[in-house]
């Protein structure tokens, strides 16, 4: 079995790789700095004797002995990526060039967590991997995207360079339990004011389009890649194709948790493309693999998740009044 190193690892999609990656039977040490990532995202992988977790900061230098490393550092929201966008482009540049140092070093593979946003507010519909993208290098939006299309070019120079085995992959919008109620996207958002009864926010019209992926089917197709052959370096596309407006979306949360909460419509943020939806054949015939989580499906386990975090914080709330 192999020692994987998971950065981001106390995050959303990278506490579910750990957890993937240690029932495979894998040495699993997992690397945060706890910036939008939580201990009890992982607390019930601590007793594990092949977990090990490590707070630090990938901006700086990590001497470590692994096998593979899926590089997931990164806040993902943009709430939490233009908080400090200094940092966010940090994170993916000099995170990347650490992270590669260290696969040179001890010969590791190692799997770039990349977006859809290198595609910008795009032109061409579905987006394939050959479309080189919309962005605005100037915006508000540009720290994570051009970060992470810089990252990506750091990438494919390692592996011109110095043959690194690579894999790129260009995650788009994914949803699942562990998310934070307060990060702003837009699943979490309209769930979390669903239970609570609160406005439903909608920015601009909710005619802008996004395609959800659920999270066991980015983590089953993210674990393929790594597994792919050598020569394969992608970029891939992975994500649900299934397209819906925002609308839409709002209106399947209010069906799934009964709430009667009001839409209100709230301007649409600065550069926010209009539309999203993955092209996944390249996955479809590398990684023989597709998603397989319905919409309908993936919110409501994600709608069960959430009910149990705000009642666990009206239960705190109730205690710390006492
Ligand atoms: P997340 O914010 O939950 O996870 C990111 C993790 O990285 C957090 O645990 C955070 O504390 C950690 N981190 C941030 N900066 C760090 C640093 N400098 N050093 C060490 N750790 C650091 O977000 P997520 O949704 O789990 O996203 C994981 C990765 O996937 C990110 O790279 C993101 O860009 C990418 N991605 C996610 C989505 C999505 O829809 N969830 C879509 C596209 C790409
Ligand atoms: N690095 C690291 N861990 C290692 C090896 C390297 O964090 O095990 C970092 C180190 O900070 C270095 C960066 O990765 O600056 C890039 O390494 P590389 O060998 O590509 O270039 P260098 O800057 O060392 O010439
Ligand atoms: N959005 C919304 N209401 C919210 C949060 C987000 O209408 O409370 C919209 C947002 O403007 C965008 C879409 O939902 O058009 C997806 O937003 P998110 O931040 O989840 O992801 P991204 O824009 O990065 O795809």
């Amino acid at each position: 079995m192999k020692t994987l190193l998971v950065t981001g690892g106390a995050g959303f999609l990278g506490s579910h790789l750990c957890e993937r990656l240690l029932a495979a039977g894998h040495d699993v040490l997992c690397v945060d700095n706890f910036f939008t990532g939580t201990k009890a995202n992982v607390a019930h992988l601590m007793e594990h004797p092949r977990f090990e977790l490590l707070r630090h900061d990938i901006t700086f230098p990590l001497y470590v002995e692994v096998d593979e490393i899926y590089n997931l550092a990164c806040p993902a929201s943009p709430i939490h990526y233009q908080f400090d966008p200094v940092q966010t482009t940090k994170t993916s540049v000099h995170g990347a060039i650490n992270m590669l140092g260290l696969a040179k070093r001890v010969k590791a593979k190692i799997l770039q967590a990349s977006t859809s946003e290198v595609y910008g507010d795009p032109e061409v519909h579905p987006q394939t991997e050959g479309y080189w993208g919309r962005v605005n290098p100037v915006g508000p939006r540009s720290c994570y995207d051009e970060g992470k299309r810089c990252a990506e070019t750091l990438f494919f120079d390692y592996w011109r360079q110095h043959r690194l085995r690579i894999k790129v992959v260009r995650i788009f919008n994914t949803y699942g339990p562990r998310m934070l109620p307060h990060d702003g996207r837009v699943v979490s958002n309209f769930i979390v004011q669903a239970l609570r009864g609160d406005d439903i926010t909608i920015y601009g019209e909710g005619m802008q389009t996004r395609s959800f992926c659920y999270v066991d089917d980015l983590i089953d197709a993210m674990i393929r890649v790594m597994a792919t052959a050598d020569d394969f370096t992608g970029p891939i596309n992975i994500g649900n194709p299934r397209e819906f407006t925002i609308l839409e979306l709002a209106q399947a949360v209010l069906r799934l948790t009964g709430s009667r909460s009001r839409l209100v419509f709230k301007p649409l943020p600065a550069d926010d493309p209009k539309q999203r939806q993955p092209d996944i054949a390249l996955a479809e015939k590398m990684l023989d693999w597709s998603p397989t989580v319905e919409l309908d499906c993936g919110l409501e386990k994600t709608v069960s998740y959430f009910k149990a975090q705000l009642q666990t914080g009206e239960r705190e709330t109730l205690d710390l009044a006492r």
